[in-house]
């Protein structure tokens, strides 16, 4: 998927990791977590095919999924992909403009 990549900070004390940015660590406290980029490869571990979403600013991308997959870093974040996408399928993910909104979009195969 072509787009910036899916961010998420880290912590140099506890060596956590989380997705939603904050100016500190959720698990230790510690100030200044710092900014990584993940690769995007991801494993999906949930998926819904949505026909007629709530939103008309995709309604141009209907039919698609919305999928929880898991990161290789370890993250599960939620985000669309093309319908068809099945549990357990190696897709990619990147933050991409659309409907308006820069959203997690997954697609193609991750190796
Ligand atoms: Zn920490």
């Amino acid at each position: 998927m072509t787009g910036a990549p899916i961010t998420f900070q880290a912590c140099s004390a506890c060596r956590q990791h989380w997705y939603f940015e904050r100016p500190f660590c959720p698990y230790c406290g510690q100030a200044g977590p710092a900014t990584k980029a993940s690769t995007g490869a991801s494993t999906v571990v949930a998926a819904a095919v949505v026909h007629r979403s709530a939103d008309p600013a995709f309604e141009p991308y209907e039919p698609f999924c919305i999928v929880l997959a898991d990161l290789d870093c370890g993250l599960r974040v939620m985000g669309q992909a093309d319908a068809g996408v099945s549990v357990g399928d190696r897709v990619t993910g990147a933050i991409v403009s659309r409907g308006g909104r820069d959203i997690i979009v997954f697609g193609g195969n991750a190796s």
